[in-house]
């Protein structure tokens, strides 16, 4: 602890944003990290508690009251070593995550929060700019190899941990491009795509193998997954050529809304609009659906939504609402009832904050048309009574769109995918496996992140990619020393 009197003598300070005119602009990030005296005087905020609540509501338990402290003293690359022994990837979650450390934060119980994401960000962004991140490969190989499906942030930290334990490990993607969500998903203005080439050149130099436009399975994902295959890889041929293959291809089946009128020209899920954009950012091609001039409906209160909104307002968009079925929540949470954990309250993200109208507890229950493009929405207003929702009788209203965009979460895994494996499921479709062995009911496959958790966050792929590694490595070589 730097500074014990640090807490009561500073404000959190959060990071800058551009205009939000200069912004709409393009697809660049706009966020500033913290100046160094900011990032120091953040540091000097964290009471170093006995009981690190902040890194124990962190999924990848970073070793938060530590760097703060190395920051506050302005030991930059040793704060850089203490986070990157327990996050493969901070460039990733000092940007996107919704930082759970910080609802666990103790000075989150009467005050601000120390601002740990910001602090995580200055620390890999300072990182970067010195060139402290380096290779570190094994020095010793197994002889082992190892399959990694799926290239998203399970896969990538699963493999970058086993390469590093000396095993021969290769990444397959369906998609053209390594990266899974943070690639194509994810807005580049929300995470810059050359972090992830970045750090991929690191995997690499650490000897992990990439081959993109590969499907491992039998038959192909259906409509509204995306898949760039050229080549398909059969699940026995890939358990015979690898002594062990790690499922991390994500939950990418996305909730439908199957009402009259879902046919209709105009009617999209989230990703069909969210990853030609990536694509489009990236010169590989043009977004197919434009937003410009009209009028948007989102249906979806969530991340995927909200970045359906900040994309539509770079479009140009005439108009731009997002619905949720489920009823406001409240601004401010009851700290004495949530704290330590993540409180369900109102959040409004910077692609809110550049225009849109939001509105809750509301059902779907048509899609209008004519001559078979999208017109409106017919909807109604719904309650919560016994915990069920119910509608609110004589509230039926229409609602003008051009477009919209079905933002309501990913059911589960691709069927087809564990299916072709012949891997057991859970009662929601997810790859069974425990959270110690990561493994699945057959002997050499083992399933992490989104694709055994279902959907959820960068932070727990992140972990979830590091324990199966462990996992792994004990299931090949007897003992492991990777941190779980
Ligand atoms: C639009 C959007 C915004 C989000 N924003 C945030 C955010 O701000 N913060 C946050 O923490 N989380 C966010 N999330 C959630 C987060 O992206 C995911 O939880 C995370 O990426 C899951 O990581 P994963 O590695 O398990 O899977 P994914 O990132 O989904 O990667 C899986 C990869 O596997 C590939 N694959 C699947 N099957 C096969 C196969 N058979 N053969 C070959 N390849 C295959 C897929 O093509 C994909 O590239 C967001 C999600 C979406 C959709
Ligand atoms: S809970 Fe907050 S104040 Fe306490 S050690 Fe963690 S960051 Fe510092």
């Amino acid at each position: 602890m730097g500074k014990p009197t640090g807490f009561m003598e500073f404000e959190r300070v959060g990071e800058t944003y551009a205009p939000v005119e200069d912004r709409l602009k393009d697809y660049s990030e706009f966020i500033a990290h913290l100046t160094d005296a900011e990032a120091k005087q953040q540091g000097a905020r964290c009471m170093d508690c006995g009981v690190p609540f902040c890194n124990n509501g962190c999924p990848v338990n970073n070793i938060i009251p530590d760097w703060n402290d190395l920051v506050y003293r302005g030991n930059w690359k040793q704060a850089l070593e203490v986070l990157h022994s327990t996050n493969n990837f901070p460039e990733v979650t000092g940007r996107i995550c919704p930082a759970p450390c910080e609802a666990a934060c103790t000075l989150n119980i009467n005050n601000d929060a120390v601002g740990i994401k910001s602090i995580e960000h200055a620390i890999i962004d300072k990182g970067g700019e010195n060139g402290w991140v380096v290779p570190q490969p094994a020095k010793k190989k197994t002889g082992k190899k190892v399959a990694v499906v799926g290239s998203g942030p399970a896969g990538l930290a699963a493999a970058q941990q086993l390469a590093r334990a000396g095993h021969a490990v290769t990444v397959f993607e369906k998609n053209s491009r390594i990266g899974g969500l943070l690639r194509y998903g994810i807005p580049d203005f929300k995470l810059d795509k050359r972090l992830i080439d970045w750090r991929m050149a690191q995997l690499a130099a650490e000897g992990v193998k990439f081959q993109t436009n590969t499907f491992i399975g039998k038959d192909a994902p259906g409509k509204g997954i995306a898949n760039d295959a050229k080549k398909t890889i059969s699940p026995k041929q890939l358990q015979k050529d690898f002594d062990a293959v790690i499922l991390a291809g994500g939950a990418e089946q996305p909730r439908d809304l199957p009402v009259p009128g879902r046919e209709l020209q105009g009617v999209h899920f989230a990703l069909e609009f969210l990853i030609p954009q990536n694509k489009e950012v990236a010169g590989e091609g043009k977004n197919p659906i434009s937003a410009q001039g009209k009028h948007v409906v989102v249906i979806g209160g969530g991340d995927t939504g909200s970045d359906c909104v900040g994309t539509s307002n770079r479009h140009g968009a005439a108009s731009v609402t997002q619905i949720e079925v489920m009823p406001r929540a409240p601004e401010q949470e009851n700290k004495a009832l949530t704290w330590p954990n993540w409180p369900i309250k109102l959040r409004t993200s910077s692609s809110h904050e550049e225009g849109c109208v939001r509105d809750w507890a509301i059902s779907t229950k048509e899609f209008v048309g004519e001559n078979g493009q999208l017109k409106a929405l017919k909807c109604v207003r719904v309650e919560l009574r016994d915990g069920k929702l119910v509608e609110v009788p004589d509230s039926e209203f229409e609602l003008k769109a051009d477009l919209v965009f079905l933002a309501m979460g990913f059911t589960n895994p691709v069927a087809q995918v564990l299916d072709a494996f012949g891997v057991e499921k859970t009662h929601r479709g997810d790859a069974k496996a425990d959270t110690h062995n990561y493994r699945t009911n057959l002997k050499n496959v083992f399933a992490a992140g989104d694709m055994r958790r279902g959907q959820s966050l960068v932070v727990w792929a992140i972990r979830e990619g590091r324990q199966c590694a462990r996992a792994v490595d004990e299931y090949l070589m007897g003992s492991s020393v990777l941190p779980r």
